[in-house]
């Protein structure tokens, strides 16, 4: 991006240009300056802030926005929602074995594959180091299994090149659970049911699917006290 020369402002946006710049930003709309161009500005710094650097994937905090929308959605709308948390099987030998730069083209590899499995309504997310979530708004339970193991397959059956003739084979574990319909969860919530269904993934010896099965009776306790709380119901233990 060329360095405008911009017009006497109270505004310092030097910073702001540079981070573009350096996330290689294409040039803004219109004469510098101008609300065109100041709006393109105020975008492209939403669009960085919502991006993890490493992979380009949506960060944790458009994720955890991302949930909370879908959880309104699915409340109001009676349309299932999965969510899947993922985890790199063994992923500290990757890193101790072949360096960290390997460490981080597996990284790179597993989010490509991810993109890969699923719709373009989904979003996938890299929530932590070699962590991984996706949303698949409008997703019926019958579906879940099969598209958790189109992605669980997906990673198993790509060779990662980490140097020359050097090809890592990975694996991830995944949990997942399903927004429960009608009944308004939170992110917090959604996110620890997966995550469970993870851990189990993973006590089961790793690349493996885990999802919670999508029955109303497995919404959580909390969960129920948020639909009733209004109500002053105590009978719903
Ligand atoms: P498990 O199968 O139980 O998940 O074992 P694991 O070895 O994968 O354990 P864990 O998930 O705790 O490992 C996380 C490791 O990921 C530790 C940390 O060094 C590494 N890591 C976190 N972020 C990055 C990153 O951005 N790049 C690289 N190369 N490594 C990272
Ligand atoms: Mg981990
Ligand atoms: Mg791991």
């Amino acid at each position: 991006m060329n360095r405008p020369a911009l017009p006497p402002s109270a505004l310092r946006l030097d910073q702001a240009l540079q981070l573009l710049e350096h996330s290689g930003q294409a040039g803004l709309p219109g004469e510098p300056g101008s609300p065109a161009w100041l709006q393109g500005l105020i975008d492209a710094l939403v669009e960085l802030s919502s991006r993890d650097a490493l992979t380009g994937l949506s960060n944790r905090r458009s994720f955890e926005l991302a949930l909370g929308r879908e959880i309104d959605r699915v409340a109001r709308s009676g349309e299932p929602a999965l969510l899947l948390t993922m985890d790199i099987d063994h992923f500290k030998r990757v890193n101790d074995s072949y360096g960290h730069n390997a460490g981080d083209l597996v990284i790179k590899a597993v989010a490509g594959a991810l993109l890969d499995c699923v719709r373009p309504m989904d979003l996938v997310a890299r929530v932590g180091g070699e962590e991984f979530a996706i949303i698949l708004p409008n997703c019926p339970s019958a579906f879940g299994e099969t598209v958790a193991e189109r992605v669980r397959r997906r990673v198993e059956r790509m060779p990662v090149v980490v140097g020359p003739g050097q090809h890592i084979a990975v694996s991830v574990s995944i949990g997942g659970a399903f927004a429960p319909q009608w009944v308004r969860s939170t992110p917090a919530l959604w996110v620890e049911r997966a995550d469970q269904q993870l851990y189990r993934a993973k006590a089961l010896g790793r690349n493996v699917v885990q999802l919670e099965p999508a029955a109303v009776s497995l919404v959580s306790n909390d969960e129920k006290r948020l639909l009733f709380e209004s109500t002053g119901f105590q009978d719903f233990e």
